[in-house]
């Protein structure tokens, strides 16, 4: 597995730089986030051993079964939250990712902002925008995103450095990639993560600076993840 890996990794890696260049972007303003949820550490050390090494996982329990070993082995590995957040698991998620991407709600962002008075770590953290306005999915609605996002910052004091988003599954996510950089642009944001397997070259020309590939480079998930 650890030639297929390197390879998808190097492919991936050209269709970034050629996004990149097509949009008049630097190769290097966009940072490739490899997703390793569902997939054994071993693969992960595949990719590390290929160079690469900034990662984002789902859960925070798996995470902390596959990469506290890994780091021991990689100091330089940077690992960000991706998926949902529970408050119960705000004190392992803090003490765990480097950047947590999923800040959606006041009563996580409470407990982000306590769990970091307590521990003195402050990971960056995104947060999370339901551009679908999906009912069944995590994040903040568009409508509410500047007021949220205002609270998170400017009254709890958390790292807020930007946005991310997933967009449903069956629509065109160009509307939703463009609407999150237009909230990050009024709010004074840097950092979008959006663009996924299937759209991260869109993703890109809508300026995002961290795209979050699973399938294309680990290759397809025997569960829903
Ligand atoms: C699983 C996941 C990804 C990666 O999806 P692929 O289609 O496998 O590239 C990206 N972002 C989030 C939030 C995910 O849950």
């Amino acid at each position: 597995m650890e030639g297929v890996i390197a390879a998808n990794l190097t492919a991936v890696r050209s269709r970034i730089e050629a996004a990149a260049r097509g949009a008049g972007r630097a190769a290097d303003s966009v940072t490739l986030l490899a997703v390793s949820k569902t997939h054994p550490a071993a693969r992960v050390r595949d990719a590390l051993a290929a160079g690469h090494r900034v990662f984002g996982e789902n859960r925070v329990q798996e995470a902390q079964a596959k990469y506290p070993a890994l780091r021991e082995a990689f100091p330089d590995l940077v690992l960000h939250l991706i998926g949902p957040l529970q408050t119960n698991k705000v004190r392992d998620a803090v003490a765990l990712c480097d950047v947590i991407e999923t800040v959606d709600r006041p009563r996580l962002a409470e407990a982000l902002a306590r769990e970091m008075e307590r521990s003195g770590r402050r990971p960056p953290c995104l947060i999370e925008v339901n551009t679908g306005e999906e009912p069944q999915k995590s994040g903040v609605l568009p409508t509410e995103a500047d007021e949220f996002i205002v609270e998170c910052r400017d009254r709890l004091g958390l790292p807020i450095e930007g946005l991310m988003c997933v967009p449903p599954l069956d629509e065109e996510p160009a509307l939703h990639f463009a609407l999150l950089r237009e909230i990050t642009r009024r709010t004074g944001l840097g950092l979008l993560s959006m663009g996924m397997s299937a759209d991260f070259e869109k993703a890109i020309r809508f300026g995002a600076t961290h795209v979050r590939v699973g399938t294309a480079i680990f290759g397809a998930r025997g569960e829903a993840g």
